[in-house]
């Protein structure tokens, strides 16, 4: 019996990728090793961050970096950051300030589920542009113009939500963020891979980059990463470390946290809430490596090969109607039950209301098909993937 099974929860297939709700992925042997390793001894949690800071800031360009318990722990700390900068006081009262609330200013068309981690900071949202391309009404969405109207002295961060179709540019967003001295804060949660984009964000001129580091980098569930600017990240930092120090005996080394700046020690901070712990860390730190060191051609042909023999196995069965997709970062399987949208949604609630329970990506049930994401795919879950499409294409012939 495994960990799960003792606790009387069956293991699924995972062919839906790296949703948190599915637990995300699976991580590599030497991550899982460095993690227990981690959890065997204590440290010193401030120098542990700082080490991360240094290794991060070498991988991605950026001058520091934090880990965080995933991408949207990041947004929530780095929107904290871009509050209250290096002043304990804020810190301190945040998520309520006095005065006028904070505002973001972000594309309407970029509004998405993750950005309450911003609003849970104290900001208020403030939206621009209007998503014609979306609604079908046009060609056009948000503008650098309307992102500069927009800011006024309440303003506090411009937000840019990293992915092929965003608009704006970042560069643009960035020009008018940097004119009146705003930083720009990026949610990259997903955009790993290519392995590129953990220098390109920050090479554009973002001031801080959220990336998730339970999605394709292979970390810990619960981990990412927030990189930018020192003072920045140094902020984002002392609003999730724990605070409960005697005094004098907060000593961050000084190329992380330049306590000279501050006028004094804040309290727990609003990040508290989403603290990291050394194995997460060290999960992080261990994935990110190996994520570099493998690089992205010998990862899609590992991603590949499932999807591959799947394809193999299962061309008798879907003549026709199965599309090995390579264009994109991440190889899928597409596969187009006979019978549209309606067989597509049986086949997909077949596969997960069964054992081995099987998940796929929905995303495309409405165009008749169901993906297979190679990412969460363990030893064997081809040949049980298989094994049940043939079942069932059997039990409906
Ligand atoms: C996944 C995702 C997040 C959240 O990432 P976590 O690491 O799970 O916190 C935020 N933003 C976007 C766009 C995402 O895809």
């Amino acid at each position: 019996m495994n960990v799960y099974e003792r606790l009387g929860i069956a293991p699924i297939v995972n062919a839906k990728g790296t949703a948190t709700r599915l637990s995300g992925g699976t991580a590599s042997p030497a991550v899982r090793a460095a993690m227990a390793e981690a959890m065997g001894l204590c440290v010193d949690i401030v120098d542990l961050q700082a080490a991360a800071s240094a290794h991060i800031a070498g991988v991605t360009g950026a001058e520091a970096g934090l880990v965080t318990g995933g991408a949207a722990a990041g947004l929530l700390l780095g929107t904290a950051a871009c509050i209250a900068r290096l002043d304990p006081a804020r810190m301190a009262r945040l998520p309520d300030l006095d005065g006028p609330t904070p505002e973001a200013v972000m594309a309407r068309s970029q509004r998405n589920q993750y950005d309450h981690a911003i609003r849970a900071a104290g900001v208020r949202i403030v939206e621009v542009g209007l998503p014609d391309r979306y609604a079908g009404a046009g060609c056009r969405d948000a503008e650098a113009w309307e992102f500069e109207a927009a800011i006024t002295e309440r303003t506090v961060l411009l937000h840019w939500v990293a992915d092929a179709m965003s608009r704006p540019p970042l560069d643009q967003v960035v020009r008018v963020a940097h004119a009146h001295g705003l930083p720009v804060l990026v949610d990259a949660a997903a955009q790993l891979p290519p392995q590129t984009n953990l220098r390109r964000f920050v090479e554009a001129g973002a001031d801080l980059v959220a990336f998730s580091g339970g999605k394709a980098l292979g970390g810990p569930q619960a981990s990412g990463i927030l990189c930018g600017r020192k003072d920045l990240v140094a902020s984002a930092a002392l609003q999730m470390l724990d605070m409960d120090y005697p005094e004098g005996f907060f000593r961050p080394p000084a190329g992380f946290v330049d306590m000279a700046v501050l006028k004094g020690l804040p309290p727990h901070g609003i990040g508290r809430t989403a603290k990291v712990g050394k194995e997460q860390i060290v999960g992080l730190l261990t994935a990110l490596d190996a994520f570099v060191a493998e690089g992205d051609e010998a990862r899609f042909a590992r991603w590949l090969q499932p999807l591959a023999a799947i394809l193999d196995d299962l061309a008798p069965l879907f003549a026709g109607g199965m599309d090995l997709r390579k264009e994109g970062a991440v190889p899928l399987l597409a596969l187009y039950p006979a019978g549209g949208p309606a067989a597509a949604r049986a086949l997909y609630a077949h596969l997960v209301d069964d054992r081995p329970v099987i998940h796929t990506d929905p995303e495309e049930l409405d165009r008749g098909c169901v993906l297979l994401n190679p990412i969460g795919l363990v030893e064997g879950d081809a040949e049980r993937i298989v094994a049940r499409l043939d079942e069932i294409s059997r039990s409906r012939s």
